[in-house]
């Protein structure tokens, strides 16, 4: 039998940001759900309840082992209605992450109506200002309070939304990108391919050294040669080498990211010929060098679409397509975005409606 869902509605509302300067991550909607598990009881008492702080015992085992892992999708409001950007996606990939982080794997189909039910209590927070969107951020973390090292015996899944504003304020800006020949985000083998919070923290000071130079992401090297492609921050990476559009392939240590299928599948409808396999940063310099390396692009959620401008490797600076947006990166974008705000047609059926 399903288990029911509860709401319980929120006594006061919280005043709605502007819309025009929602930023990323700042504001967060009336309400959240959560879903408890219990090693005797599984996953159960799944409710919508007014967004609060949470009450954790200080051994809870996701402060001391990161025994966590989390999801990010967005909701758009188009002229159809509230539409969510292939989400099943989103709870399939989730229980990856938990198979390789020791938790039990969540029920999809529970996890997922439990969004359907947070979205319609807080659909009001779907922005409608073009390009925003409101971020969902679905997550698990381990409670159990024992400092003991074994997959903790308790858990709570949450979800929390927050509208976000329009990734680029002044239309799609190209960044700077630092290819970091010291520290490495993970090795096959590892949890780079699960969305997991030690692999956020281990990229921080990286990070934040390429900020200081002024490069806004870094782009990694795998951890056994700290030679072939792995992805750029936080996102999956392109590049565009002669006609040929090329992806570093799923190799264990990089993250199987949604936009990054959209992308590949966008690509092989429009017959443009898309290589998913290792990468050499040398190809790439090479092919710098050869005038062959055309474009280069993030993608994630969060931006869809980040065009790569610069790249620096051990101090020399290559500056692809004059440092402007590439003619297939801009038409990529166009179209992800566009289907995303019911603006053109959804020919892989990617949009799932809230209603
Ligand atoms: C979330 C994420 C991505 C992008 O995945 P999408 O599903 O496209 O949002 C890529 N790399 C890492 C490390 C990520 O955490």
């Amino acid at each position: 039998m399903a288990e029911q869902i509860t709401i319980e509605r929120a006594q006061q509302l919280k005043q709605k940001p502007d819309e025009n300067k929602l930023g990323f991550g700042q504001y967060y909607t009336d309400h959240m759900f959560i879903l408890e598990y219990h090693a005797d009881k599984g996953w159960h008492s799944g409710r919508v309840v007014p967004y609060q702080n949470i009450s954790l015992d200080p051994a809870a085992k996701v402060f001391h082992y990161g025994q966590t892992v989390f999801e990010g999708l967005k909701a758009y409001r188009t002229e159809s209605g509230i539409k969510l950007f292939r989400p099943t996606k989103n709870f399939e990939r989730l229980n990856k992450s938990n198979a390789r982080l020791s938790i039990p794997p969540i029920d999809e189909k529970l996890a997922y109506e439990g969004l359907i039910q947070l979205l319609n209590v807080d659909r009001d927070w779907v922005p409608s200002v073009e390009g925003t969107s409101l971020y969902i951020r679905p997550f698990i973390i381990a409670t159990e309070a024992a400092l003991g090292v074994n997959p903790s015996l308790s858990y709570l899944f949450m979800i929390i939304m927050s509208p976000v504003g329009a990734y680029y304020a002044e239309g799609v800006n190209p960044v700077k990108i630092h290819v970091e020949s010291h520290f490495v985000r993970a090795v096959a083998g590892g949890v780079g391919e699960a969305k997991t919070a030690g692999n956020y923290a281990a990229g921080l000071n990286a990070q934040e050294e390429a900020k200081e130079q002024g490069y806004s992401q870094v782009l990694w090297l795998d951890g056994v040669h700290r030679k072939f492609i792995e992805e750029v921050g936080s996102m999956n990476v392109f590049f565009k080498l002669n006609g040929v559009v090329v992806t570093p392939m799923l190799n264990g240590s990089i993250l199987d990211g949604i936009t990054r299928n959209s992308v590949i599948t966008l690509l092989k409808h429009w017959g443009v010929p898309v290589e998913e396999r290792r990468v050499s940063i040398d190809e790439l310099i090479e092919a710098h060098h050869n005038g062959t390396l055309e474009e280069a692009f993030g993608t994630g959620t969060a931006a869809v679409i980040s065009p790569i401008g610069e790249l620096s490797y051990h101090g020399e600076k290559y500056v692809i397509n004059g440092g402007e947006t590439g003619e297939l990166s801009a038409k990529i974008y166009d179209t992800i975005t566009g289907i995303q705000n019911g603006k053109l047609e959804d020919p892989f059926g990617w949009l799932v409606a809230l209603d």
